[in-house]
């Protein structure tokens, strides 16, 4: 107990990132970064911010970022928020919608912040349990609930649920808002944005970290009916006015226009995902379909945890969930061909 910590703080228990190594020369492969660079456009936009406008503020309300996602899927600004990061626009929608009376559902196994949140917020939850295929059933969300929050595909595991599944536990739920977290949505999965005007309890989230490649820049966004993004923005300018600063608004805006480099860049991480699934099922590994930029893969006699320390060793970085279900799981991204290679390479090596 510490007497100058406020009670909520002594009652937290944070989220753990992944590790950001400080050694160069690592294959990072834990944390779903996008190998590639961002588009060459974007890099441009923000280099061009760094004058003498920074000494104003930012528009607070990213006018120009919501309408080029506004754009980009059909829909009007009112039904677009920007966050600092989808972890932003999480931690806002799980205090805006989530918070009720009801628990929360959300699947046993998947993003590991949303417990946190909950424990932030106060809010009441229930974990449902996965399928023994670790897939989510829409059946099992015909319980009284708060709301409902999954990623699309799912992680760690990667699976995809189909939006007629989705359409399924929307029509189920009405009186609830349903949020789909579709962080990976880009690497072969179909949005539910397609979804948002026939279903006013729908938000769907997503982010440039992964397929835009700008994890560092920290760009994230919900859409749905505006009703929600008013209870969004409410929450937003009760917390921050400026969470998006020059850079990221400008250099969002310029990665929304390069749709080819977006395609290019996701469809070679798809080649290589497919690829990688052959090589390690090849190498004995059990590997659940993924639509994500990553692999969820376990060996039928070796140890999750071993397997890390000795892929580590060899200067490769994969990431290793102590947690009950999947603790013989290894989720490893999806980086380049020549990193997949020698990923097997050190596999080989270590399963002989
Ligand atoms: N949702 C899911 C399912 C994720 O895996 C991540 C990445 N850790 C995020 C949201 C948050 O991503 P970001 O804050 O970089 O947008």
């Amino acid at each position: 107990m510490n007497r100058y910590w406020s009670s909520v703080v002594h009652t937290l228990t944070p989220y753990v990132p992944g590790e950001q190594p400080k050694q160069t020369g690592l294959i990072k492969l834990n944390t779903n970064e996008n190998p590639y660079p961002p588009s060459p456009r974007a890099l441009q936009a923000m280099a061009a911010e760094a004058a003498e406008s920074l000494r104003l503020y930012p528009d607070p309300n990213a006018e120009r970022l919501k309408q080029a996602i506004a754009d980009l899927h059909g829909l009007t600004p009112a039904q677009v928020f920007v966050g600092n990061g989808s972890d932003e626009v999480l931690a806002h929608t799980f205090l805006a919608l989530l918070k009720h009376e009801s628990p929360l559902l959300f699947p046993d196994i998947s993003y590991s912040f949303y417990p946190v949140y909950c424990g932030l917020y106060d809010i009441a939850f229930r974990q449902v349990p996965l399928t023994e295929g670790f897939e989510i059933d829409p059946d099992d969300y015909r319980i009284a609930n708060g709301g409902i929050i999954f990623p699309n595909p799912n992680a760690p595991t990667g699976r995809l649920l189909s939006l007629t599944a989705i359409g399924a536990i929307l029509a189920n739920n009405r009186d609830s808002v349903v949020v789909v977290d579709e962080a990976y949505i880009d690497f072969g999965g179909e949005s539910a944005i397609a979804l948002v005007n026939r279903y006013p309890n729908l938000l769907v989230i997503q982010t440039f970290s992964k397929s835009y490649s700008l994890a560092g820049l920290r760009v994230g966004f919900a859409v749905g009916n505006a009703e929600l993004i008013e209870a969004l923005e409410r929450v937003k300018n009760s917390f921050n006015s400026y969470p998006l600063d020059r850079f990221a608004i400008n250099g969002a805006v310029a990665a929304i226009e390069d749709q080819a480099y977006l395609m290019e860049t996701c469809q070679r991480v798809i080649t290589t995902r497919e690829q990688l699934t052959q090589r390690l099922a090849a190498l004995g590994f059990e590997v659940l379909p993924s639509a994500a930029n990553f692999l969820f893969v376990r060996h039928p006699d070796r140890d999750a945890g071993e397997l890390a320390v000795r892929l580590r060793e060899r200067s490769i970085i994969v990431r290793h969930f102590r947690q009950p279900r999947i603790d013989q799981f290894l989720r490893i991204t999806i980086g380049t061909d020549d990193q997949a290679q020698q990923l097997c390479e050190a596999l080989v090596d270590i399963l002989e």
